[in-house]
């Protein structure tokens, strides 16, 4: 298991139901449990229905494996270790050393050093598997997006509105924090959402952090909410960092619905906002549902790019420099992973599986 997002670990507790043992970093194991439960909870609520349940679980959290990076383990006769892939904490790549040839699996990866997690480097092997997502398209420059970034949310503090700021639980709300305790330490900060306690987790594992103390004073820096009457409080903060990422429920919505009646207020939205999702909506016509009724937001939206992936010429660097023989693209549309099969494919061998192919090499 490469990393703790749900895209990546949703199905672990149906596959553990067979036997199959779970090998990651810790930090991955303690953040999965977090996601698991909210996952089943959210499922049951919205009532979708889940490969697995409550007791498929309990077995996945008895199946870890726990690695630290760069410890040789074996699988069979396999040889296998995990390196440090940056997106985020915890997140791996796994080279895996077979008889026959050398695979390095990347899962998400950066090649930069993001607020809180260090960069992959790259691992030599004979077939790398790489993640595409954002193949074709080029970052900002990640400083320069930083720093447009703070100074939005200080233009809207200035003019006396409080700026909401929907983050992902595992990753960017952490970075949120650590770039407005850096740059703006006399704002008044609100966290709220799954991402506290994933923090937490985070902080009981700051060998995998990048500067863990630097992220252990901006947690305790932020005012963390943790109930109703904090709730309240909140809405009179300069900037409330909060889940869901997306705008699809969690705390952000709640917020939403009493700041959007304050035209001073602004929504920063600091990650992708995937086909369908509120955020999504939001951008493109102005409102989204908010507890089952769709509702105008009449506030300033501004989006920032703050990406934990590596984008098209950062991959393709990589990619280069692991000098593989075969290169597998996944977790990329089409595009993306034709973008980056035109740029490699002159020097090596290029595969674009689709969901169900057998590829032998
Ligand atoms: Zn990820």
């Amino acid at each position: 298991m490469t990393h703790a997002h749900i895209d990546h670990i949703g199905m672990a507790p149906w596959l553990a139901t067979y036997g199959t043992l779970l090998h990651a970093t810790d930090l991955t194991a303690a953040v999965s449990e977090i996601m698991w439960s909210d996952t089943y909870k959210v499922s049951d609520i919205e009532g979708y229905p889940l490969a697995w349940d409550k007791r498929d679980m309990e077995v996945a959290l008895d199946s870890w494996m726990p690695h630290q990076f760069d410890e040789w383990f074996s699988i069979g006769d396999w040889k296998c270790r995990l390196h440090p892939a940056g997106h985020i904490p915890g997140a791996a790549m796994i080279e895996i050393v077979t008889p026959q040839a050398t695979i390095l699996w990347t899962g998400d990866l950066d090649t930069r050093d993001s607020p809180n997690a260090p960069r992959a480097v790259p691992v030599d092997c004979d077939i790398l598997c790489l993640e595409g997502t954002y193949g074709g398209r080029t970052h900002p420059d990640r400083a320069e997006e930083e720093g447009r970034f703070v100074s939005r949310v200080l233009e809207v503090v200035s003019r006396g509105g409080t700026a909401l700021i929907p983050a992902f639980a595992s990753g960017r709300g952490q970075d949120i924090l650590r770039i407005l305790h850096k740059e703006a330490p006399h704002l008044n900060v609100h966290y709220d959402g799954m991402g506290t306690r994933v923090t937490k987790e985070w902080l009981g594992c700051p060998e995998f952090i990048r500067d863990a103390g630097a992220m252990k004073s901006a947690y305790r820096w932020a005012r963390r909410v943790t109930g109703k009457s904090d709730r309240k409080k909140a809405l009179r903060a300069d900037v409330i960092v909060t889940t869901s990422g997306m705008l699809d429920g969690g705390p952000a919505l709640w917020y939403l619905n009493r700041l959007r009646h304050t035209s001073s207020n602004a929504i920063l939205l600091t990650g992708y906002q995937a086909e369908g999702s509120g955020g999504r909506r939001l951008l493109e016509t102005g409102s989204l549902p908010i507890f089952g009724n769709q509702t105008r937001i009449p506030l300033e939206i501004d989006k920032f790019e703050l990406s934990n992936h590596a984008d098209h010429p950062s991959l393709c660097k990589f990619a280069r420099e692991c000098e593989p023989s075969h290169v597998v693209l996944f977790h990329a549309d089409e595009g993306a992973a034709k973008a980056i099969e035109a740029e490699l494919a002159v020097e090596t061998e290029v595969h674009l599986p689709s969901n169900n192919d057998t590829l032998e090499i």
